[in-house]
């Protein structure tokens, strides 16, 4: 099995060195990352500029683009053959809820998924890396069961989050929908030294929907959430409503 890893911390972060690691029984790996730390960029591509590659000495390729700018070029570029898992992670801090419009991490498997290619995200909900190493057993864990014994014809897309716990692998698994959260919190103004205004974007807000069956609830109830995504956003609940509406005109 070929097995190609992206993230969106960059390659120099341990998140993906420990996914490589967690991954090196299950078959051949290539890497390729941003050579930044490109979170929040979502399923950005670079079109208005080249992009360089370059290989670190540990092999793990680099790209000057975002994450999804990284996987399309796994996978178009010719350089590998085609893989037949993509990974994304592990990254720093959760990916739950809306967040995952926004998550690079997420973006780097659906560049994947949207080239049929099953794909999973993995994200370490904590702060800084503590407890990495359990949260890369899980990992291999879940990748090992889904690749074993798939619920449904692939591809698929997978949205994993793991809380920063020594036990991790201990924690049950749910697999759930995304939650909701608040806007995120009023953007910070601030000078530079030099008396010019600038702003941060706010952090995110709190849980507005983390009910039973929710990403943010198994994680707070100590659980390894997995949340099946679709990249179709389509509102298919009110999709007959609209269509009535145009007949009214
Ligand atoms: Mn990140």
């Amino acid at each position: 099995m070929r097995i190609l890893i992206a993230n969106d911390d960059g390659y120099l972060a341990p998140g993906i060195a420990a996914l490589v690691e967690a991954c090196a029984g299950l078959g051949s790996v290539d890497v390729f990352a941003p050579e930044r730390n490109a979170s929040g960029t979502s399923n950005a591509l670079t079109l208005h500029q080249p992009l360089s590659l370059h290989t670190a000495a540990n092999g793990f390729r680099y790209v000057s683009g975002t994450p999804s700018d990284s996987v399309h070029l796994a996978l178009t570029s010719g350089l590998i053959p085609k893989p037949d898992l993509v990974l994304s992670g592990i990254n720093k801090g959760a990916n739950m809820g809306d967040d995952t419009l926004y998550s690079g991490t997420v973006a780097a498997a659906t560049e994947g998924y949207l080239f049929g290619v099953p794909a999973i995200a993995f994200s370490l909900v904590g702060h800084g890396w503590d407890h990495l190493d359990a949260a890369a057993r899980v990992a291999c864990q879940v990748i090992e069961h889904v690749l074993a014994q798939p619920p449904a014809p692939g591809p698929w897309l997978l949205n994993v989050n793991i809380p920063a716990r020594a036990d991790a692998e201990q924690c049950p698994w749910q697999v759930t929908r995304l939650g909701r959260r608040h806007a995120s919190l009023p953007a910070v103004a601030q000078h530079n030294p030099r008396g010019d205004l600038f702003y941060w974007i706010g952090p995110a807000g709190e849980a507005r929907e983390g009910g039973e069956g929710t990403d943010f609830h198994a994680v707070a109830s100590g659980q390894v959430s997995i949340t099946p995504l679709q990249v179709d956003m389509t509102d298919h609940q009110r999709l007959p409503a609209w269509q009535g509406w145009t007949s009214r005109r």
